[in-house]
């Protein structure tokens, strides 16, 4: 798993604003704690800019989670160190966010 991978994946999404696929031109990988990683991106079309969190497990399913705020992203940026406990803040963030992502990827598989 790579920062490429992670790119092209992001060319899966749509934008949330006018639908139109990200460019990985656009992506910028932020950051990265285990198998969660932070992607910025930016729509070319209507210029809208988002954040998704992507989790990547070899040899299991890819989880992207998208619609993340500021603040969401600042949460989990300024965790220095990963422990037990905000390894189980990710896991209740994601159960959260399951539908959404399932919704928003499928759409980008066409
Ligand atoms: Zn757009």
């Amino acid at each position: 798993m790579d920062e490429k991978l992670i790119k092209r994946l992001m060319t899966n999404i749509k934008c949330s604003v006018c639908g139109e696929h990200y460019d990985r031109e656009n992506v910028r990988i932020l950051g990265r704690y285990t198998d969660l990683w932070f992607v910025s991106v930016c729509c070319l079309s209507c210029h809208n800019q988002g954040l998704v969190a992507a989790v990547l497990k070899e040899g299991e399913s890819i989880e992207l989670i998208t619609d993340l705020t500021e603040d969401e992203y600042m949460k989990f940026g300024n965790t220095a160190t990963v422990d037990a406990d905000d390894v189980l803040d990710v896991h209740d963030f994601l159960k959260d966010f399951d539908g959404d992502f399932a919704r928003v990827f499928m759409e980008g598989a066409g």
